[in-house]
């Protein structure tokens, strides 16, 4: 089954220029199963969105957040809850950890939205011998026994695959996923139109809820899919 993760809508998103309605005829033209919809630190947009694609056209959206942390941005799956601009990372993860929802580490090397991990790594002295300019990175524990950080223990997947990542960007979040032992995950983080149904995740089962959603999630039985 395939579910591209990470979509936001407006005016939900005062970023994005993208109606639910035009997300999801747009979404429709590619071959994905679902879609979920996680507009900045508000719910209500993936309600809105997954009433209007049920009732006008029978297709399956999931209703999701995208959290700003201090760990960086977060989707969370599987919580109908707000985020607080400005959360603390760790906690956060903890909080839907314990509640039973999922949480995917968003673009995290991405040039826009990739600072704050970059900035953590650093002080947990994990970005050995780079500047702040300096992208590139190594991550001790390569090749190694996983390493998962105990701020990160929550943590349950890393969104590899953005529609608007670069390839040294790709290349930095799947070491860090491979790093930490995590599944990785895809989502066209679309705003606009034409970033519609680039990339997805595919889900070994079929969930039909966002409960399910997040339980595969947790489980690790997806993977990233680029679609174009
Ligand atoms: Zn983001
Ligand atoms: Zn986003």
């Amino acid at each position: 089954m395939l579910i591209d993760l990470h979509n936001h809508t407006k005016p939900c998103s005062q970023c994005a220029y993208l109606s639910a309605d035009e997300l999801v005829r747009e979404a429709m033209r590619y071959r994905l199963d679902a879609i979920c919809v996680t507009d900045h630190f508000l719910a209500w947009g993936g309600h809105e969105a997954r009433t209007l694609a049920r009732e006008r056209y029978g297709f399956t959206v999931f209703a999701g957040v995208e959290a700003t942390t201090t760990l960086g941005d977060v989707l969370v799956f599987g919580l109908d809850e707000n985020f607080a601009k400005g959360s603390d990372g760790p906690e956060l993860l903890r909080y839907v950890d314990e509640r039973g929802g999922a949480t995917v580490l968003a673009h995290p090397f991405r040039q826009g939205g990739g600072r704050p991990l970059w900035e953590w790594l650093q002080k947990q002295d994990l970005a050995p011998g780079a500047g702040t300019d300096d992208r590139r990175m190594t991550l001790p524990g390569l090749g190694r026994k996983p390493v998962l950080h105990p701020d990160l223990i929550h943590l349950h997947a890393v969104e590899t695959f953005n529609g608007e990542v670069n390839a040294s960007e790709l290349a930095q979040a799947e070491q860090l996923a491979a790093t930490m032992g995590l599944p990785s995950v895809g989502g066209s983080d679309a705003h606009v139109l034409r970033q519609v149904g680039r990339t997805a995740t595919e889900f070994a089962h079929r969930v039909e809820s966002e409960a399910e959603l997040a339980r595969e999630i947790r489980a690790g039985r997806v993977r990233p899919v680029r679609l174009r």
